[in-house]
């Protein structure tokens, strides 16, 4: 079984060890995937959000999964598009890593990634994809399982045709 899977589903209703959220810097929800993970997770994430105090553009944080059957939630911030001379590409990067390291602290086996900047950052499916599965290849030796957990069928073609997937996971 290969290490890292391209799904397409709800990132909230997966069993794995951790679940990313796209978040953004004040860590205080949001719509999209954030606010699919605050409602699915209930009111104590965003009590433990509130106490972190927010989180830099390119850097994560983590809190527990409460009622999501993931153990724990890890929220990265990924930049904002505006054209790409404003280090969207290294802070996209940097997003990933500092996930990747959270996770590792934590000793999590297993991790689903959603398309973080993508939906309303605006970030360029294809220019994000490439960069979250190199970063996904950097890693994924220290895991059972790494997920990219796309939402809409555009991301998980091209996460399938980047991947070279030709199989058909659907979980
Ligand atoms: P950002 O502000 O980082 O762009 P969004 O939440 O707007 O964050 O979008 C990030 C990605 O998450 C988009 O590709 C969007 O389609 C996807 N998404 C939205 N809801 C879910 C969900 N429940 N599970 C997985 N991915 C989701």
């Amino acid at each position: 079984m290969p290490v890292i899977k391209v799904i397409q589903y709800d990132i909230t209703a997966l069993d794995v060890d951790i679940i990313v959220n796209a978040a953004n810097t004040t860590l205080l929800g949001g719509g999209g995937v954030d606010g699919a993970i605050q409602r699915a997770a209930g009111p104590e994430l965003l009590e433990a959000c509130r106490k972190l105090g927010g989180c830099p553009t390119g850097e994560a944080r983590i809190t527990p999964g409460f009622r999501l059957q993931a153990k724990w939630v890890i929220h990265a911030v990924g930049p904002v598009w505006s054209g790409g001379r404003r280090g969207e590409p290294q802070l996209l990067e940097s997003c990933y890593r500092s996930a990747f390291r959270l996770a590792k602290d934590a000793k999590a086996r297993s991790i689903a990634f959603p398309c973080i900047s993508t939906g309303v950052y605006r970030y360029p499916k294809e220019d994000a994809a490439r960069i979250a599965l190199r970063v996904m290849r950097e890693n994924d030796k220290d895991f059972r399982s790494v997920v990219a957990c796309c939402f809409d069928a555009e991301n998980a073609a091209i996460y399938r045709k980047l991947l070279g997937s030709t199989a058909k996971e659907d979980e």
